[in-house]
């Protein structure tokens, strides 16, 4: 199974993927990771995208395409895919379907995050993850059941992304608005869209996902 989580930031998408891997060992793509991790590492694409991340504007259509494509090759062609913040474009959607057609994969179910946006500047500014495992938190809505202790590895450190501020998410969200939704209707015709609402807590969206993936 394919899946694509589609939401603007903080819309929940990385917060289900992870449940989703725990559950079905699918894979999450997340092309926001993949880019954090070029830019840790300093790579010529992290060295790229720093800047246009910091700015909460979106990295070139080509580079993402290339970082899913290198990740699918590195599964299992029996492993499930998510894909989490990508496609973020038309040419990005477009690419994603050469990509899964060039290995034979089909995509089955895009889910639409469906959440109010005066919602997502309170979960961006709340958000943090554990610096060992990445598994996500938030201040309010997700904290860890010892307090400053990861409940996924135990880990006692933990991280906040830079550009997890009020600033940039709006123009992260402005992005999401002028690019990346208008890609749905592609999927519409397809009739593989289903639409869950991301407002409600955490374990609840959980639950509507299955549901759609079981049907
Ligand atoms: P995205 O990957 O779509 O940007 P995340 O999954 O990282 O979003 O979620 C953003 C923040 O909001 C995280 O801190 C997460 O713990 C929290 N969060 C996710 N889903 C919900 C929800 N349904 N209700 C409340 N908070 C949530
Ligand atoms: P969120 O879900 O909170 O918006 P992500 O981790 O998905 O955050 O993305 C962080 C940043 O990485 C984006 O603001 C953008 O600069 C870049 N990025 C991630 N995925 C893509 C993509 N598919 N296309 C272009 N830029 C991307
Ligand atoms: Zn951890």
């Amino acid at each position: 199974m394919n899946i694509i989580l589609l939401g603007p930031p903080g819309a929940g998408k990385g917060t289900q993927a992870q449940r989703l891997v725990e559950a079905h060992g699918m894979r999450q793509l997340s092309t926001g990771d993949m880019l954090r991790a070029a830019v840790k590492a300093g790579t010529p694409v992290g060295l790229q995208a720093k800047a246009v991340m910091e700015r909460g504007e979106l990295v070139s259509d080509e580079i993402v395409s290339a970082l899913i494509g290198e990740e699918l090759d590195a599964m299992g062609p029996g492993t499930g895919a998510i894909f989490d913040g990508y496609p973020r474009t038309a040419a990005q959607a477009a690419s994603l379907d050469a990509i899964l057609g060039a290995r034979g994969r089909t995509l089955d179910h895009v889910i639409e995050l469906d959440v109010d946006e005066d919602a997502l500047v309170e979960r961006i500014c709340g958000r943090y993850t554990c610096a060992n495992c990445g598994k996500g938190y938030h201040d309010k809505f997700e904290q860890p059941r010892i307090p400053g202790v990861c409940d996924k590895c135990g880990s006692t450190e933990f991280k906040r992304r830079p550009d997890d501020n009020e600033e940039t998410v709006r123009t992260r969200m402005a992005e999401y608005r002028a690019k990346t939704a208008p890609i749905l209707p592609i999927y519409e015709e397809r009739g593989i869209v289903s639409r869950v609402n991301g407002m409600a807590d955490i374990d609840h969206v959980t639950a509507a996902i299955e549901k759609i993936l079981k049907d």
